[in-house]
């Protein structure tokens, strides 16, 4: 029986693709006048700076901050930190904070599980902060018992440790844990090697035919999916969790 569930944050309760898009094209539109670069030229820039801070720290959670992005950009492109550094972070953050929209039932079905007596968890890969910042204006806050975040636990899923962190938050079993996320390899894979009931939120639907293999995401996980829990609609949550022993 599951007595807690516990979510990813990202392209799980929110559209953070299109959250982002946004929030990048501010990025480019500062950088454009203020420094002559074109559209490409700066997604091209925020990309490799991800990549460096990887292999510079490798997967921890300081590679999610995107001051330190902007602020080496600058440095290699010797141009001043003041005051581009700390404006191209809260131009970034600031969009994309308000540019976040809840997907279709979120917040119902949140509700409906905490009426159902299951403790409500956050397991994310990001600074504390950020995370803290979005579930504060998407009014979600007040709906969880406990966060994780990667830089808490000190290691990134589906490092095992961040989620037995949220099974020992939870106060319960690793089986008696859902973890539910949108990517398979970091959310769902992770989730059940750490014996959680891993479950896929998967709001395209997408086909898990060996013949029409999964297409690559954002953070370039491709795995087939056969077996997989998965839902794409918040409305049927709160009964699939019924379902799983
Ligand atoms: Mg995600």
């Amino acid at each position: 029986m599951i007595k807690a569930v516990i979510f990813d944050i990202d392209n799980t309760l929110y559209d953070y693709d299109r959250a982002n898009a946004a929030a990048m094209t501010a990025v480019e539109n500062y950088a454009e006048a203020h420094f002559g670069w074109s559209r490409r030229e700066t997604e091209s820039l925020v990309k490799d700076s991800y990549e460096e801070m990887i292999q510079l720290s490798g997967r921890k959670a300081v590679i999610h901050n995107r001051l330190i992005r902007f602020q080496r950009i600058l440095e290699q492109k010797s141009l001043p930190l003041s005051p581009h550094a700390l404006r191209m972070y809260d131009i970034y953050w600031d969009t994309l904070t308000a540019s976040s929209v809840l997907f279709p039932g979120l917040t119902d079905s949140l509700l409906a599980l905490k009426e159902q007596r299951i403790r409500l968890g956050i397991g994310t890969n990001m600074t504390s902060v950020m995370q803290f910042r979005k579930l504060e204006a998407l009014g979600l806050l007040p709906l969880f018992d406990f966060i994780v975040s990667s830089e808490e636990a000190g290691a990134e899923k589906p490092d095992i440790s961040l989620f037995l962190l949220c099974c020992k938050k939870a106060d319960c079993l690793p089986g008696e844990c859902a973890y539910v996320g949108d990517n398979l390899k970091n959310d769902v894979i992770g989730a059940e090697e750490a014996g959680l009931k891993g479950i896929w939120f998967d709001p395209k639907k997408e086909p898990l035919s060996e013949d029409a293999p999964l297409p690559v995401d954002h953070l370039g996980t491709q795995k087939p999916a056969e077996g997989v829990i998965r839902f794409s609609e918040f409305g049927e949550l709160p009964e699939l969790i019924k379902t799983i022993r």
